[in-house]
């Protein structure tokens, strides 16, 4: 019998494949060795006991007794911080999902690869963070990254026997997020309500929230750098507003291949989750007929300065990306506090990478967990220093 762990099992990509594993016959299918949240000590433990799962984890330290009580007389394990969602990564498990929301997820995805696990990777920040130490480690390890990205799961999938050789572009697209059609002199005013609208996905709300600025898409450029290793010059980004193409890969030959499929994570969760195979999944199938049209228009770099600090960060190399996504977390607290407004998010990043990238050691991918946690904790800093000077100008 296959064994599984999710990471963020309480989340919205960790629902999602609590859903599918279910589908397919949950415990009488799978054996469950670790499910890990966040605070939601009731859904978590509701999933382990109808998955009798092994152990349960919370990463708040304070939620433990409510946890215990909850899955008392089930047989399930219990136990509450970040080292014990480490720890649990470090019990074997044949597939692993990872999808704990910012660069939480970072360490217990390191410790999964060290065992030489197969890895679906949902949790983009750890690419993005550390993306030559993960990617190493899964060599050094024989262990399998899948992304589970819709996008990268695209390209993964249109990527199936070609060589990487061969390709000339990628092309990442972007549904343009809940503010898409704003007159870009309203975008300061941004409620995180109106923020949160998303079109076309239903996510968790910090990822929504990304989309609208596009530092989700800005993410998902360095992490298709890092997991496809091509050059930052053959990454591009569309703004294609139906979310029905969810990734292109052009090849040198001029053909493109194109990835569609209706806006539902469980395809490809599903397809990390059946792969090398293709299983049946519960997702909507298309009426071409119906949608009749699909559109695309080039993204605003004035209304999306997200997707040229990342351009900046691919330059950098080194920490540079571990700054980013530390700096950009901070930057989504305070907007989602009502502190600073919408378009202030990019003015903090923009301000802690132009402060630290001079005093990092850049220009390498010779990079330590220690360096990168290290970067990260002063990245965290120097932007909280930057929301509170923004956050007085206001
Ligand atoms: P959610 O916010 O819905 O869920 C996040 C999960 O992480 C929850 O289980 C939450 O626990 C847990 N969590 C939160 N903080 C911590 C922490 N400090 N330590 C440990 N666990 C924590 O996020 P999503 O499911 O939307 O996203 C998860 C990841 O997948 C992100 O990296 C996102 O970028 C990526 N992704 C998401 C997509 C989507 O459709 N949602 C699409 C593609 C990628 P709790 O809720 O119990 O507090």
């Amino acid at each position: 019998m296959r064994s599984i762990s999710i990471f963020g099992a309480t989340g919205s990509v960790g629902e999602s494949t609590y859903d599918l594993i279910c589908r397919a016959g949950g415990a009488a299918a799978f054996r469950t060795v670790a499910l890990t949240g966040g605070r939601n000590v009731a859904r978590l433990a509701e999933m382990a006991r109808v998955l009798r799962a092994d152990i349960a984890v919370c990463a708040d330290e304070t939620c433990l007794p409510a946890l215990r009580e909850a899955l008392a007389g089930s047989g399930v394990e219990v136990a509450a911080g970040d080292a014990a969602i480490a720890d649990a990564a470090d019990r074997p498990a044949d597939w692993v999902m990872s999808a704990i929301v910012g660069a939480a997820g970072l360490v217990p995805g390191l410790r999964a690869l060290r065992h030489g696990r197969t890895l679906a990777l949902a949790n983009k920040e750890s690419l993005v963070t550390a993306g030559p130490l993960l990617m190493q480690t899964a060599r050094d390890h024989g262990a399998r990254i899948l992304p589970v990205d819709s996008e990268h799961s695209a390209i993964f999938q249109a990527l199936a026997g070609e060589d990487i050789g061969a390709v000339e572009r990628i092309i990442l697209t972007a549904s343009g997020g809940a503010l898409r059609d704003w007159p870009i002199e309203a975008l300061a005013r941004a409620t995180v309500k109106e923020a949160l609208a998303h079109p076309n996905w239903s996510m968790g709300q910090r990822i929504t929230i990304d989309s609208a600025s596009m530092f989700n898409k800005a993410l998902e450029v360095i992490e298709t750098r890092e997991f496809f290793g091509v050059t930052p010059e053959q990454v591009e980004v569309i703004i294609h507003p139906e979310s029905i193409i969810h990734s292109l890969v052009g090849f040198q030959d001029g053909a493109i291949m194109a990835h569609l499929g209706a806006p539902d994570m469980r395809h490809p969760i599903g397809y990390a989750l059946n792969w090398p195979d293709r299983a049946p999944l519960p997702v909507a199938r298309l009426d071409l007929a119906q949608l009749a049209t699909l559109s695309f228009r080039a993204p605003d770099l004035a209304r999306y300065p997200a997707l040229r600090l990342c351009r900046e960060v691919m330059a950098a190399r080194g920490l540079a990306g571990a700054v980013f996504n530390a700096a950009k977390e901070i930057a989504l607290d305070r907007f989602l506090d009502g502190s600073i407004g919408f378009m202030d998010m990019a003015g903090v990043v923009e301000d802690t990478l132009a402060r630290l990238l001079p005093e990092l050691g850049l220009e390498t991918d010779v990079m330590t967990l220690e360096d990168i946690l290290g970067a990260d904790h002063l990245a965290r800093v120097r932007a909280a220093e930057a929301a509170t000077a923004c956050a007085a100008r206001r």
